[in-house]
């Protein structure tokens, strides 16, 4: 009853909108039909046919999805009933036993069909309620829970390659030769330098309208190479909104012919790796408290990561080590190393956080194909609990 009085309003807003009743004055219309009017607005508002993308991740971390066409309006993700899948197509289940089930997680607005179409980010179970293998969220979500109190922030920093299928190389490879060394192309403008820039300025799009929180992109190091940063985010959020960013990217991709490639080294040779650094904080490393400042805070964190190196690098994503050389702004993939604005460290504190005593750090280490939920809740683990 209560929403029904907000659609009552919401519908006499449209009306003013409409200047209905400029017309009820000039042609002095019958309010008993403007309030017939009103109703049948809210009966379309409330029974709007929606198309809901249902999105989750497959057997090899890929991104799948599936629509279905709900007869309500879908605000929230409680509108939502779970769903189901053929397993045994994504390398989830056996052909016998083949359902798993998808529990809607976390809604965005459709950016692709518009109007009130919705997308819902899916984790998956065993039809007995067990989650598979590769559902960490669920492992996350109970890591966070355990200690809301603390406001743990994210910004990841998705970095990632954009491949011609006639080529199978980056944009900006010519098919037969290399092109011109590395140095040019990051932050770049002009078509020697930037390639691809459609698919990532319609990206940037598709995510603000999706109502992700996306916090910026620029042009990598390589040719072809793309990096978009989500967050601030809190906790699971950083998750939902990291898969759903990129199922977007690879349908905007899809549109232009493109293929996105998130493995961390997926060029040999003098060319940068692709990572996703993790930039972090919690309420005390953000403000301090009566008794220490963030940075204390912030360099307690650091003391105990520094005593699970290989724990964190084993769920920081798989070729990891392919592009943690050392060189090209990273750390050596064995060993645990921190600095105050080294690009070459495994975690690095901006100088602004130095300076103020309080603010975030950045854990350079997470490969481009790790899974957010594992790196968000083992550096919670770790840190926090
Ligand atoms: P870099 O200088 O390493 O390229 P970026 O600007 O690409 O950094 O990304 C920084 C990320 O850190 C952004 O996603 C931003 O939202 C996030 N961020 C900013 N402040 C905080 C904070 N206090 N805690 C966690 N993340 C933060
Ligand atoms: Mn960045
Ligand atoms: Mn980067
Ligand atoms: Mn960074």
């Amino acid at each position: 009853m209560f929403s029904y009085f907000i659609l009552k309003k919401k519908a006499l807003n449209y009306l003013l909108k409409m200047y209905i009743f400029k017309y009820i004055l000039i042609y002095k219309i019958n309010f008993k039909y403007i309030y017939i009017y009103i109703n049948i607005y809210i009966y379309i508002y409330i029974y709007m046919t929606t198309l809901v993308e249902y999105v989750w991740i497959g057997g090899n971390n890929e991104l799948r999805s599936k629509t279905r066409v709900c007869e309500k309006n879908i605000n929230y993700v409680s509108d939502l009933s779970s769903w189901n899948y053929d397993g045994s197509s994504t390398g989830q289940a056996s052909g016998g036993d083949s359902e798993v089930i998808i529990r809607p997680c976390a809604l965005f607005n459709d950016p692709f069909r518009g109007e009130n179409h919705k997308m819902v980010m899916c984790d998956t179970y065993t039809p007995t309620g067990e989650p598979l293998s590769n559902n960490n969220r669920l492992w996350a979500k109970n890591i966070f829970d355990q200690a809301l109190g603390e406001e743990p922030w994210f910004g990841l920093e998705q970095e990632y390659f954009l491949i011609d299928p006639n080529t199978n190389k980056p944009l900006g490879f010519p098919e037969d030769k290399d092109p011109p060394p590395q140095g040019q192309y990051y932050c770049s403008a002009g078509a020697n330098n930037a390639f691809g820039r459609d698919v990532a300025e319609e990206h940037l799009m598709a995510c603000v309208n999706a109502g992700i929180k996306i916090s910026g992109i620029n042009a990598e190091v390589a040719p072809g190479q793309w990096e978009f940063q989500i967050g601030p985010c809190t906790g699971i959020e950083e998750g939902d909104h990291m898969w759903m960013a990129r199922y977007l990217l690879d349908r905007v991709a899809e549109k232009h012919n493109v293929i996105v490639d998130l493995e961390p080294k997926p060029v040999k040779g003098d060319w940068n790796g692709s990572g996703c650094h993790t930039n972090y904080s919690t309420k005390n490393m953000r403000l301090g408290t009566d008794v220490r400042t963030g940075l204390d805070y912030i360099n307690d964190a650091i003391e105990k990561l520094s005593h699970k190196h290989m724990e964190h690098m084993n769920v920081y994503g798989s070729g990891n080590e392919q592009r943690m050389t050392g060189a090209h702004e990273t750390a050596s993939f064995d060993t645990f190393s921190d600095g105050v604005a080294n690009r070459g460290a495994s975690i690095r504190r901006g100088n602004e956080t130095v300076a103020n005593g309080c603010g975030y750090f950045e854990d350079r280490r997470p490969s481009s194909n790790c899974d957010p939920y594992l790196v968000t809740g083992k550096l919670f683990e770790t840190t926090i609990l």
